[in-house]
């Protein structure tokens, strides 16, 4: 089977591209499902699931970034940021990128533009404090954005997103009919963790129950996934939460995953920022 669209040209001769990104949520995504409940709010067993993230994953995580000698990017909201500082400057000191991903994983998309806006800048402030520079990526926290957010983000100078699904390359994003210098690194749906294993009796997660995922199963669809885009040479975006991936069993299938993935010589590891600076450089 061959591609039938143009080959890229990755850097190094390599065949295709790899970006490992975290999204370290903490207890925010839990926490909001709560807020729907009267008394949601003492559902500590539920948020206590995202609290696992920074507190046990997050340190295995970067062992096993660092014993493999790779960057990870990890998109964070800046309440976890706020509520974690040494953890987010060991990831930084680590050279991880760390990127926005809202304030306490808003949905962008029942947001005003004012409202977006505000959680943006006052994150990006945080970021500033905490680690010294700004995110120069952005994830849409819960899966989607409105109509004004690429503008938005665009602005102040944000250099990509890795939210969209409808690629597996890197692509310039169309705003308000022009095509511009924000780049899009699209993730996926069967690339992520959560889908695949994520859990909570109540609030019910999933919302239909029955969900969790043999981890051969799930390591056999990734390495599955990742032959084909290495095939095609593509851009392989895996999209792991600490609080799912980081677990004693699921670390190990990770790194089984990673081993497979370096057994070919010609794979571009990269950040999303580095392979969205490429990307606009080269097309
Ligand atoms: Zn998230």
């Amino acid at each position: 089977m061959t591609e039938t669209f143009e080959k890229i040209q990755w850097p190094n001769q390599a065949r295709c591209a790899v970006m490992l990104s975290f999204d370290l949520d903490g207890d925010t995504i839990w926490a909001n499902g709560n807020r729907s409940y009267t008394g949601g709010e003492d559902f500590i067993r539920s948020t206590s699931i995202g609290d696992y993230g920074p507190k046990r994953s997050a340190p295995r995580i970067l062992e096993l970034l660092d014993r493999h000698r790779l960057k990870g990017t990890f998109f964070v909201p800046a309440k976890v940021v706020e509520e974690n500082p040494e953890l987010l400057q060991t990831i930084d000191r680590a050279g991880h990128e760390i990127g926005h991903h809202g304030y306490r994983h808003e949905r962008f998309v029942d947001l005003t533009r004012e409202e977006q806006k505000e959680i943006i800048l006052h994150s990006q402030d945080i970021f500033q404090r905490v680690i010294g520079k700004k995110a120069r990526g952005y994830r849409t926290p819960s899966g989607d954005w409105s109509r004004e957010t690429a503008g938005l983000l665009n602005e102040p100078g944000f250099s990509y997103s890795s939210s969209m699904r409808g690629d597996d390359r890197p692509y310039r994003t169309i705003i308000d009919g022009q095509i511009t210098d924000f780049i899009e690194i699209a993730p996926k749906w069967d690339l992520d963790d959560f889908v695949q294993f994520g859990y909570n009796i109540f609030p019910a997660e999933p919302a239909g129950q029955d969900r969790i995922s043999g981890i051969e199963h799930v390591y056999d669809n990734f390495r599955q996934e990742f032959d084909g885009y290495y095939r095609f040479g593509l851009c392989f975006v895996l999209l792991m939460h600490p609080q799912i991936i980081g677990k004693p069993g699921r670390i190990m299938m990770l790194e089984r995953l990673l081993q497979h993935m370096k057994s070919h010589e010609d794979i571009w590891f990269a950040t999303g920022e580095e392979i969205a600076a490429w990307w606009r450089a080269n097309h």
